[in-house]
């Protein structure tokens, strides 16, 4: 796979080399060669593997692409279609990253380019698409937003006496739209005092055309409290990917939480 983009993202004193890769792109075509499954080596005109000598069976011959000289990579198609799927742009770092050694700026950089993530690895680790090894690490950009509290799930266990999760709304014109629910991000003393708030708000209707599985063990509020979470990116239907409370935002108003 050929990246679109080679460069360096510089961020304080450290320039990291980059390329950027684009699972859609149309305008490159990828050519697989049959790859032996065991191995990943490329199979001969008389099924022989090129890089283990063993002749392969019709099973065991899976499709794949070289990205490199003599590297190859055993693309399923249930990969392929994940790709299609998805317009992820992957970084690959080219040099080393230690976790720690991660500035937030990179992250930044990534957000402004639209990625939901960087993929660091190291250097000599095979591309896997959609898979992801221990020499992997997928950095995730993360996103704010304002959102109001619609309602709120009967919390179990531990959280018993307490709520499980809130559910959120924001703004489509004057049309309140269901954007999902945030049941982490809590700890016990932000459970109470975010608790303590739900209670404060008269229950009503649900204020939401789009009816959530748990609707039944929802209690339902008018919608008049607002919190800010974090979230890795939005689904196709606009809602919260992976959203984590941050705070409750007393000095926004409901009316603010609409999409641009
Ligand atoms: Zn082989």
């Amino acid at each position: 796979m050929r990246s679109i983009w080679k460069g360096h993202i510089r961020f304080s004193l450290v320039t990291i080399p980059v390329r950027v890769y684009n699972a859609i792109d149309t305008a490159q075509t990828i050519h697989f060669n049959q790859l032996h499954r065991e191995c990943n080596g490329p199979i001969g005109y008389d099924k022989r593997c090129k890089k283990c000598n063993q002749i392969v069976k019709n099973e065991e011959i899976v499709k794949g692409y070289q990205y490199e000289p003599e590297q190859y990579v055993v693309v399923e198609p249930a990969d392929l279609e994940k790709l299609k799927l998805a317009s992820t742009k992957i970084i690959e770092i080219e040099g080393f990253v230690h976790t720690a050694e991660v500035h937030p700026t990179l992250y930044e950089a990534a957000k402004q380019m639209g990625l939901e993530g960087i993929m660091a690895k190291e250097r000599r680790s095979p591309y896997l698409p959609g898979k992801r090894s221990a020499s992997w690490l997928k950095i995730k950009t993360r996103n704010t937003t304002e959102c109001v509290i619609i309602g709120y799930t009967r919390g179990k266990g531990d959280r018993a006496p307490l709520f499980g999760a809130l559910h959120l709304g924001r703004y489509d014109g004057d049309r309140l739209r269901y954007v999902g629910k945030v049941g982490t991000g809590f700890d016990d003393r932000l459970l109470k005092t975010v608790f303590k708030e739900l209670k404060g708000i008269p229950q009503g209707p649900r204020p939401v055309e789009t009816r959530p599985v748990d609707d039944a063990s929802t209690v339902w509020l008018e919608p008049r409290l607002v919190c800010e979470v974090e979230y890795a990116s939005l689904t196709t239907e606009r809602t919260l990917r992976e959203p984590v409370f941050l705070r409750l935002r007393p000095d926004l108003d409901p009316g603010d939480c609409v999409d641009s």
